[in-house]
């Protein structure tokens, strides 16, 4: 059956169903995403007073019902407990962890996040969660934008540690921390809604299989490659040369401090971008960006 007659099917069945239209599409390889982009819910601002305690019940409670698993596509996420700082959901099929932000404004350049060394800790052990960030309205409360950020471009070079709360603080001597979202690539930002349009599942897991290669690197490792892919991008041509990348020198050593070869590690990583097909070797020192 060609598309176009897929897409009518069944034009005329008395026992249309959205539900069976969809499993003809599925049955064919093609998805078509669904989900209920309000979050409202009566009961919720009932039950709560606090502002924040209502969002996050409202954002929570939306992602149980409406949020598949990017990875694995398993169309249920399962909550956490409560105690769990870090992560908020876990996909029982494939066990990938989700932390869940929400905001009603636009993310810009950073988000804030949890206690610096807990997450640290979190990212060197590489035991960091998927990001999944929402932004919400509070004029009708649906979902505007939703992205992902998968586990595997979380570094320590996003990481910002925060100023210690002052003494006079309720929790003096507390350091949180920012996740900078300015640092990330493009394909570290993977869209699921924008503009109140869901994009296709099917197309959101081909970006997060592309990238997927990282999540075998140790989590030191994968940071290099994520920070000199986010260089290659920020030229913004889509030729460039090793002599421009290393104009982003400066940049890498405020990242890594430590490291002295950042020429070398600039060629180790292009290698390895190069070996996973996201840019392309096309003569001596010049490089092609794959999209
Ligand atoms: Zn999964």
């Amino acid at each position: 059956m060609n598309p176009l007659r897929i897409l009518q099917y069944p034009p005329s069945s008395s026992d249309f169903s959205v539900d069976s239209w969809l499993h003809e599409l599925e049955k064919r390889g093609m998805t078509m995403s669904r989900m209920n982009l309000s979050i409202y819910q009566e009961n919720v601002f009932k039950r709560y007073k606090s502002k924040s305690q209502i969002a996050r019940n409202l954002s929570e409670d939306w992602c149980s019902n409406e949020m598949y698993c990017p990875s694995c596509l398993n169309d249920n996420l399962e909550r956490c407990s409560n105690n769990n700082k870090v992560i908020d959901f876990i996909c029982a099929k494939c066990t990938h962890e989700y932390q869940l932000k929400c905001s009603a404004t636009k993310f810009r350049r950073k988000i804030n996040d949890g206690e610096y060394y807990t997450m640290n800790h979190f990212v060197t052990s590489d035991s960091a969660p998927n990001f999944l960030l929402m932004h919400y309205s509070k004029d009708d409360w649906s979902i505007k934008n939703m992205f992902l950020i998968p586990r595997y471009f979380i570094s320590t070079s996003i990481i910002e540690k925060r100023n210690p709360l002052s003494a006079n603080a309720r929790r003096a001597g507390w350091t949180g921390c920012n996740i900078l979202l300015s640092r990330i690539p493009h394909n570290g930002r993977i869209t699921i809604i924008k503009n109140e349009k869901i994009v296709d599942k099917s197309k959101v897991h081909k970006i997060w299989e592309r990238m997927n290669f990282l999540n075998n690197r140790r989590p030191n490792l994968r940071g290099w490659t994520s920070d000199v892919l986010k260089c290659v991008e920020d030229l913004d041509k889509d030729e460039f040369t090793l002599q421009e990348v290393y104009h982003c020198k400066e940049y890498l050593m405020e990242l890594h401090p430590n490291n002295l070869h950042i020429e070398a590690k600039i060629r180790q990583q292009l290698q390895f971008l190069r070996d996973n097909n996201i840019v392309q070797f096309l003569s001596k020192g010049k490089y092609k960006l794959l999209k």
